[in-house]
């Protein structure tokens, strides 16, 4: 990659967002109603675990997403902490996902002392690829009990997490059904992808449960946050006991039935994430026409592709990205454009990488391997 083409990329972004000494990856912007709701959580003191703001959060979720059951929480790894729990895995249980994600993803499996099993992603959505998941299942697995179990290890797989990358959707309808098939859960952390649809429908739904983060440089942020949203009542309902210490409704008295988890959102987060949520079709409307300048100048520079949304599916692009020929490239440009103001980034490094995961999967991992050589995400904030 030669520096005027790096320079050239730079150039464009500084023209996107003009006036800035430092352009940041993703910042949060407040322009909404959040100071006057926040301050209305403070006049009413009910700052912490009970007030107004936690119900009408996770009724706009609701109404948003059209999932029957929203459940605030304290951000979205525990969201999925509690989902995963939800969901059945136990101790020892593979849970499949995909090896280019967040942390988050793999600490919430093994909060639940749960091994991730990692299977390569599909290189247009970026996430779990529906052809390497069917391939492996059909390969490496056996039911037994209307449960599927991992051929090598014995291991009973309970659940799969795909993530919807940057905003952009899986093939989520087939992930869905190729794991109905083989009795195996589906959680999807949507975490990146809030307003985000694949088919008409909100990524986040899919799903026997989904969770969503409001963490600072998501699409939009209520400081830390988390929901999780379903459609089965029985497992919404449960969900609301356990983030809040499963006590039990009584007047006065402290009744617990079981082991629960402090995982509840405070009002006061509520409140700012009200107000963010109010702006989200906005954000997203602002994020798109990014993408698509984006999209547009890319196609003047070689050997440098812009990831755009794919077929039957619109993202929120939460984050842009766009791949290099080669390492050397990215590494060229990373240097170029993070010298000259503009942030940019490289991908997660893969989890099956971490000294924590060593080998948990039997396949070669290409397309993940050549994304995190080659990605970079650039400057994807609202523009005002
Ligand atoms: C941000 C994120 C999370 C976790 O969210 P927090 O609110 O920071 O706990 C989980 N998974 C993915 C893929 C994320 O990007």
């Amino acid at each position: 990659m030669s520096l005027s083409t790096n320079k050239k990329i730079v150039d464009f972004i500084q023209y996107l967002f003009p006036g800035k000494e430092h352009i940041s990856l993703h910042e949060p912007l407040f322009i909404g109603k959040e100071r006057e709701y926040v301050l209305d959580a403070i006049n009413s003191t009910f700052v912490s675990s009970v007030g107004k703001y936690v119900d009408q959060f996770e009724e706009m979720i609701r109404n948003y997403t059209g999932a029957k059951f929203a459940i605030a929480t304290t951000n979205g790894t525990s969201a999925l902490h509690m989902s995963l729990l939800l969901s059945g895995v136990e101790q020892g249980d593979m849970v499949i996902t995909q090896p280019f994600s967040f942390i988050a993803t793999c600490n919430a499996i093994s909060y639940l002392k749960a091994h991730p099993y990692f299977i390569d992603i599909d290189e247009n959505t970026l996430g779990l690829s529906y052809e390497a998941l069917k391939i492996f299942l059909n390969d490496h697995t056996y039911i037994s009990n209307q449960q599927c179990y991992h051929k090598e290890s014995n291991r009973r797989i309970s659940v799969c997490v795909p993530m919807h990358t940057f905003g952009m959707p899986v093939e989520i309808d087939k992930i869905v059904s190729i794991c109905q098939e083989f009795h195996i859960k589906v959680v999807e952390d949507a975490a990146e992808s809030l307003g985000s649809t694949y088919k008409g429908q909100q990524t986040g739904t899919f799903g026997l449960l989904g969770t969503y983060s409001f963490n600072g440089n998501k699409t939009i942020t209520c400081g830390g946050g988390g929901i999780i949203v379903t459609n089965d009542e029985r497992l919404g309902k449960l969900a609301k006991h356990l983030t809040t210490q499963a006590k039990l409704p009584h007047k006065w008295e402290f009744k617990h039935d079981q082991i629960g988890y402090n995982y509840r959102l405070p009002n006061i987060n509520a409140a700012l994430a009200c107000a963010q949520l109010e702006q989200l079709d906005n954000f997203i409307t602002n994020k798109r026409e990014t993408a698509n300048k984006y999209a547009d100048f890319f196609t003047s520079v070689d050997n440098v592709r812009f990831l755009k949304e794919n077929q039957n599916s619109k993202s929120n692009y939460w984050l842009n990205a766009i791949l290099f020929e080669d390492h050397n490239s990215q590494q060229e440009f990373l240097e170029y454009s993070n010298s000259n103001g503009v942030m940019t980034r490289p991908g997660w490094d893969l989890l099956n990488t971490l000294p924590m995961y060593p080998d948990q999967s039997n396949d070669e991992l290409v397309n993940a391997r050549k994304i995190h050589a080659r990605l970079v995400n650039i400057p994807s904030s609202v523009r005002l």
